[in-house]
């Protein structure tokens, strides 16, 4: 007989889970179908059937140093064959909106990006400043003549604004990760298994290949083809980072001025890139609005980045066609737009969804360095006595249907 334990809920942690799409929480009734049919949940202390009792119990630390969480590719498959409604690919969905901004610095920022009625102010905030930079460098007014974006924000003006916000949101992103480390080393006790354990080196090629490969999106049975839209939206983004890395190298190194022809390398670079997030994001938009079964419930912050970097992508192929048209209002515009869409972009990117490719790279990280294992079948030897089931569950132990509902 283990310790007991005293469960101290957190009610007010049971509702935001609630809100943020959780809604069905209380329907589950732990009967371990959800962990069963999980593809992606490894054998011992297997997800997501745990986790649905912590967020019915309010245990938030728990939740909040769960690796699990973020090991959880949404696919949907357990909410697909939930007995009772519960959608746990939502629940889970829900704590990690929760965790960026539990783990978000500076806070009032997370609070930001994660409220749909403060939507408004995370508009108005690079709108501001963007306009704050025309007025200290004397071009608030649409630039005459040829086309030539430069005239709106010179190169070193855009330049230098990058340099300082990227900087200022990595180090908020430093502090934010640590958090969710921390949190994670303090859970360690109940989910590793020291004989699985990897070093730093091996634990970080596999990492790096799981994430490039999206190779788990392949291994959730009823969503492969997520696999290739989610593959043509990363490499379309990085794609878009190369450019601008690759056209700061032109003006800066090479000086040669912008704008480049259609067929300069920085131009068919964006072009590819943009091209595949508009046909990544459309397969994952209508797969959202086609059957919510499938794609599971979307979280604000889903939505968020979604339509941000849809419009990113837009508004960067439009500034071309608008640029070749000679249309200067309507090319400075666009121009403007698609500066504020990155922006948000970027600058949010430690609260945003942009996050959650990080927090789950350092997820993957600790679980391989950690031994938390491979996917597979629940064992035989993970059955546990029916007297049992409350302490496991406090534990994170497997407990198969057959014994939770006896
Ligand atoms: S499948 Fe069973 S354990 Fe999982 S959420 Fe549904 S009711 Fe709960
Ligand atoms: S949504 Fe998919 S990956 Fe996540 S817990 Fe459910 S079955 Fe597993």
């Amino acid at each position: 007989m283990g310790e007991r334990r005293m469960v101290e809920p957190n009610v007010e942690f049971i509702e935001k889970i609630k809100e943020a799409g959780g809604d069905f929480l209380k329907n589950c009734f732990q009967c371990a179908t959800c962990s069963t049919v999980c593809n992606l949940s490894p054998a011992a202390n297997p997800f997501p059937r745990k986790e649905m009792i912590w967020a019915q119990w309010g245990l938030e630390d728990r939740l909040l140093g769960d690796p699990d969480v973020w090991l959880c590719h949404q696919c949907s498959d357990c909410t697909t064959y939930c007995p009772r409604g519960a959608r746990p690919g939502d629940v889970l969905a829900a704590v990690r909106k929760y965790a960026f901004e539990k783990f978000a610095f500076p806070g009032f920022l997370g609070k930001i990006v994660g409220t749909p009625s403060l939507f408004p102010v995370l508009l108005l905030i690079p709108v501001v400043l963007l306009l704050a930079v025309l007025a200290g460098t004397g071009r608030l007014y649409f630039p005459q003549g040829e086309v030539i974006y430069s005239k709106m924000f010179s190169v070193a003006t855009l330049q230098y604004s990058f340099i300082t916000g990227t900087t200022l949101a990595l180090l908020m992103f430093v502090v934010s990760i640590s958090r969710f480390r921390q949190a994670m080393n303090k859970n360690s006790l109940q989910l590793t298994h020291p004989e699985n354990k990897q070093g730093f080196i091996p634990a970080l090629t596999g990492t790096i290949l799981e994430i490039v490969t999206h190779k788990k999106f392949s291994e959730c049975g009823d969503n492969t083809v997520r696999q290739y839209a989610h593959l043509l939206t990363f490499y379309g983004f990085i794609g878009l980072a190369a450019t601008a890395g690759l056209g700061a190298f032109y003006e800066i190194v090479l000086h040669t001025p912008s704008p480049y022809p259609l067929i300069h390398p920085v131009k068919i670079l964006g072009n590819l890139s943009m091209i595949a997030i508009i046909i990544g994001l459309t397969i994952l938009v209508v797969r959202r609005i086609q059957g919510y079964e499938k794609s599971g419930n979307s979280t604000y912050q889903d939505k968020l980045f979604l339509y941000n970097l849809y419009a990113v992508a837009v508004t960067g192929i439009f500034l071309e066609i608008f640029r070749l048209g000679g249309i200067g209002w309507l090319s400075y515009s666009t121009y403007f737009a698609h500066l504020v869409f990155i922006i948000i972009l970027l600058i949010f990117a430690p609260y945003s969804k942009f996050a959650h490719m990080v927090y789950r790279f350092i997820a993957i990280l600790w679980s391989r360095m950690n031994g938390r294992g491979e996917p597979g079948a629940l064992q035989y030897e993970q059955i546990v006595s029916v007297e049992a089931v409350g302490e496991q569950v406090a534990e994170g132990e497997a407990v198969p249907a057959a014994v939770a509902k006896g």
